[in-house]
């Protein structure tokens, strides 16, 4: 039965239910999206210990020090990505468990992910194998120089702070393109960048609200 897979319920389909109910509370009205988180279990991607909590409006411990982004910050950052709109090939800065991974293959063609940590990203890919999804292709690499090989990009969402925009992020968005990136060290705010064909205002940049993620760092390990 549904819900009995821990044999308390807590990952259930109601649960998922009710974690819609609190996003939309919370501000959250892209449908796709939503239906997105509605259908991928997410506490398989959390350490079984953890699984109790993973429908909380919480971040939680990944392990090597990073975490897995709270389920508001996900859904939000998708729905900006979106804009109502299917989107084409996105590229992802930061795969860390995979969750938003997952979220963005269900509303994407096609989806890119960068990860530093290799051995995150063996967790990520056995998780979502687990899920059976073949549209997300996963590369251990510095996501600040982003993926020109396969660039350009429809949506470019990176999941750890930067200190500044990277250059060669931008330069791999298509122009009507958008990138959803958080900015800063201490304090952190999270910008939504446009590419338009406007010749001296190419980048259009909106500040979108205070967040709090773990730092985007040069090099891999
Ligand atoms: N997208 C995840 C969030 C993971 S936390 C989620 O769904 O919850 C952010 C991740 O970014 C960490 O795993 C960290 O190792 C990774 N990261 C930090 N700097 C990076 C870089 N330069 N390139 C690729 N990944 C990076």
């Amino acid at each position: 039965m549904a819900g009995s897979i821990n044999g308390i319920g807590m990952t259930s389909q109601r649960t998922r239910e009710r974690m819609l109910t609190r996003l939309r509370e919370q501000g959250i009205k892209d449908e796709v999206t939503l239906s997105a988180m509605g259908s991928i279990a997410r506490h398989i991607f959390v350490d079984e210990a953890l699984s109790i909590r993973a429908y909380e409006d919480v971040s939680l411990p990944i392990g090597f020090g990073q975490t897995i982004s709270q389920p508001y910050i996900v859904a939000r950052m998708t729905e900006i990505l979106r804009a109502g709109k299917p989107l084409g090939k996105v590229l992802e800065i930061g795969t860390g468990c995979g969750y938003q991974t997952a979220v963005l293959s269900k509303v994407a063609k096609e989806v890119y992910s960068v990860e530093r940590i290799s051995p995150l990203l063996m967790k990520a890919r056995s998780h979502l194998r687990e899920l059976r999804m073949s549209n997300i292709k996963l590369k251990h690499a510095d996501g600040t120089m982003g993926l020109p090989e396969f660039g350009p990009f429809d949506g470019i969402i990176v999941t750890a702070a930067a200190s500044h925009i990277p250059e060669e992020l931008l330069e791999q968005l298509v122009v009507g393109g958008r990138m959803i990136i958080p900015v800063g060290t201490e304090e952190q705010t999270l910008y939504l960048i446009e590419r338009t064909d406007k010749p001296g205002s190419e980048f259009k940049k909106t500040k979108l609200e205070a967040v709090k993620f773990v730092p985007l760092i040069g090099g891999t390990s």
